[in-house]
This record gives C-alpha cells, sequence and structure tokens, in this order.
C-alpha cells in the first residue's frame, strides 16, 4: 500500500500508524527525538531536525500524503514537503500554534473564548489585569501543552513577584465553568463532516484525566452550538481530518478554550467506544477515503489517562475483564507524562 507521513513520534502518531497499518497503509514517522514510540510501530523513521530541509524532501518524496500529530511542528521548514500534501494543511497548523490567532480567528467566526489581551512584558500584564481583572490565567502563546507555560493569576498580588519569560504570552480570564467539554469531528476530503460523542473532560493539574460519554444532559444541550462552531472552522481552514475544540460549559453557554488541528487525547475512547476510531476516521480523511460511523459502541465509555506520577498496577487493570488498557511504551515514568490509558466500556446496566 502507499506510505503516510506523520510529522511528530509520540503516542498520537503510533495511535495513527496502528489505525493506518489496519487499512493496509505503511506508515514513515518524522521526529527529531531518537526514542520515538510511534516509530516502533511503523514501517521507516527518520530522526532529523525539524528544519533539516534535505531531510524533510527525503521523507516527503517516500508519502503519498503527510498528517501531523502534534500542532508545534515549525510552518516555515514545511516547505520542504513540495508537492507532497499536508493534511489538515498548514494553515491550520499556523493557526493553532499560537493562542493569540486561535482566540482571534475564532472570534471572527463568531466563537466566544474567555476575554483575553496579548501580553509581551510587565507593562502589558499590568494592562490586562487591569481590563480583565483577576482570577485569570498567563499563558505562553506557543508550545504549551498538558498545562505548561501557564500561571494562574488568583489575585492581584500573585502576578507580582512574576517573573515573565522570555516568550509571547497571553493573559485570559478565569472561566467559572460547571464542566469542561470537547468537540471533535472529522471532515472529509469531499467535505463530509462526522462528529463523534461530546466527552465530558476532567482535568486534573492542567492535564487530561478522565473523558465519559455520554456527558450529561447540561453538556449536551451546548453541544449543538459548539458544534456549530468547529463545523465553521473547519470550513474556514478547508481542514481535511480530524479537528478538535475545547470547551468550558458556562451557565452563559460555551466558551471556546482552545482548538487542536489533529486526533485528541479526548478521543482516545473512540478506539473501542465508536464504530469508528478518530484515528482511523482522520487516515480514511486524509486519504480521500469514504468516513466511517463516528457512532457510539456502548451505552457508556470512559477513558482514564494513567499519568507517570501514579502508580498503576497493570495486572489489576486488566482483572477487571472490561478493562482496555493501552500502554505507549515510553519506559521511564515521569511525573505529568501520559504513560497510557484505560477504556472502559458498558452496556445496559452494568
Ligand atoms: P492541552 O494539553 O489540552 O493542549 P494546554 O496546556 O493547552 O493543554 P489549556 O487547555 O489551555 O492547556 O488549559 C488546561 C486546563 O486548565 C483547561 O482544560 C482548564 O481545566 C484549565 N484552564 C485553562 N484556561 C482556563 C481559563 N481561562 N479559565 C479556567 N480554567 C482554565
Ligand atoms: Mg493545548
Ligand atoms: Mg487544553
Amino acid at each position: 500500500g502507499e506510505t503516510i507521513g506523520i510529522l511528530g513520534g509520540g503516542q498520537l502518531g503510533r495511535m495513527i500508524a496502528m489505525a493506518a497499518a489496519q487499512l493496509g497503509y505503511r506508515c514513515h514517522i518524522y521526529a527529531p527525538e531518537a526514542d520515538s514510540i510511534a516509530a516502533e510501530v511503523s514501517a521507516a523513521f527518520t530522526c532529523a531536525a525539524w528544519d533539516d530541509g534535505e531531510a524533510m524532501a527525503k521523507f516527503a518524496a517516500d508519502c503519498a500524503v503527510v498528517t501531523y500529530e502534534f500542532e508545534n511542528v515549525p510552518v516555515a521548514p514545511l516547505a520542504a514537503l513540495g508537492a507532497t500534501p499536508l493534511l489538515a494543511g498548514p494553515l491550520a497548523l499556523e493557526t493553532a500554534q499560537d493562542r493569540l490567532n486561535e482566540k482571534r480567528f475564532v472570534t471572527e467566526l463568531g466563537g466566544t473564548p474567555a476575554p483575553f489581551f496579548p501580553v509581551d512584558d510587565a507593562a502589558d500584564l499590568a494592562a490586562a489585569m487591569a481590563e480583565i481583572g483577576t482570577p485569570g490565567i498567563l499563558k505562553t502563546r506557543r508550545d504549551g501543552y498538558d498545562g505548561k507555560g501557564q500561571w494562574r493569576i488568583m489575585k492581584p498580588e500573585d502576578a507580582e513577584g512574576l517573573e515573565l519569560p522570555a516568550q509571547a504570552l497571553i493573559y485570559e480570564g478565569f472561566v467559572t465553568f460547571f464542566a469542561e467539554f470537547s468537540v471533535i469531528l472529522c471532515r472529509g476530503a469531499d467535505g463530509d463532516i462526522r462528529y463523534f460523542d461530546s466527552a465530558e473532560n476532567v482535568h486534573e493539574s492542567g492535564i487530561l484525566a478522565l473523558s465519559t460519554v455520554p456527558a450529561p444532559a447540561a453538556i449536551l444541550e451546548q453541544v449543538p452550538a459548539a458544534r456549530a462552531l468547529a463545523a465553521k472552522v473547519a470550513e474556514a481552514l478547508g481542514y481535511v481530518g480530524v479537528l478538535t475544540l475545547e470547551f468550558f460549559a458556562t451557565a452563559n453557554g460555551p466558551v471556546f478554550n482552545e482548538m487542536a488541528p489533529r486526533v485528541h487525547n479526548s478521543g482516545h475512547w473512540t478506539i473501542e467506544g465508536a464504530v469508528t476510531s478518530q484515528f482511523e476516521n482522520h487516515v480514511r480523511a486524509i486519504c480521500g477515503l469514504p468516513l466511517g460511523s463516528t457512532a457510539l459502541a456502548a451505552d457508556a465509555v470512559e477513558m482514564r489517562n494513567l499519568i507517570g506520577d501514579e502508580a498503576h498496577d497493570w495486572p489489576t487493570i486488566l482483572a477487571d475483564p472490561a478493562n482496555h488498557l493501552h500502554l505507549y511504551g515510553k519506559g521511564a515514568a515521569r511525573p505529568g507524562r501520559k504513560m497510557g490509558h484505560v477504556t472502559r466500556l458498558s452496556f445496559g446496566q452494568d
């Protein structure tokens, strides 16, 4: 079969590669780190810097299509991909890798993010806090994930001793939400859009801990508006593949948090819990194939992340026959590192 190129070598790439293999595709991983867990399940691996144009051109020559599992891939070097299509496109990457761009873009499409203010220095932060007030969160515009690069400013004094990193930042108002949820859609090459059920997502220390489907009724009421925004985003970006938007469910309706132009941790439950997983549908979309059903395959599904600083006892997890255990092969557990996840389907009274 043809070869799919994947930029990035983490667990999302690994799970895309596993879905691709099922459909008869080979995957070629491109990542700067030598210990790629995606390469372990793939046909080929190039370990080279993001800006190594020669390596990237050789990689692209091997691939019918290129995708990414990580939105912080630098955009400029992607010119070396030449004629090989990059899906979802570079516009989605550029928009999603800068929180300021992303919030402006979504606002223009009618979405509602938390109030936000760009911050490049201490004077900007003072102005941001004067306008938005506290509590708020200061975030790096680029490169953050799993709550990294964020500072919570609960009261004005919290900002006093703060040493600002030498990076573009954004200050956003702290949203009072009763829950968090995500919209995960897949848009096919023909513009066909399928939505997965929206999971309720619970974060601990800024890291996703638990996703549950179906979400409670109070969230489900907000899903249509959130989906409508996600569809506008996908259409405006000419998007092909899986796209994720994270929302806060508030008393005033859904507040946009952020988007990920890729498969998403809050969609891992779809591997067993949906008729077609987010990974398979992403592969189908970027390969120009018809999309599979996104319908729920159980009455309820729960996905729990296995985070590195907790004690995990695999035999006990597997002793429950309803549990599906996924381990990413990362080796050393570090605090906050996502080592795997457990998915549990339930039927009827379970
Ligand atoms: P991801 O791994 O999802 O990309 P990230 O590092 O980009 O994470 P965010 O999604 O910005 O982080 O924030 C992580 C979590 O912190 C959110 O899911 C939410 O629980 C909390 N949070 C972030 N921003 C706000 C806000 N403005 N108001 C209230 N809570 C927030
Ligand atoms: Mg993020
Ligand atoms: Mg997030």
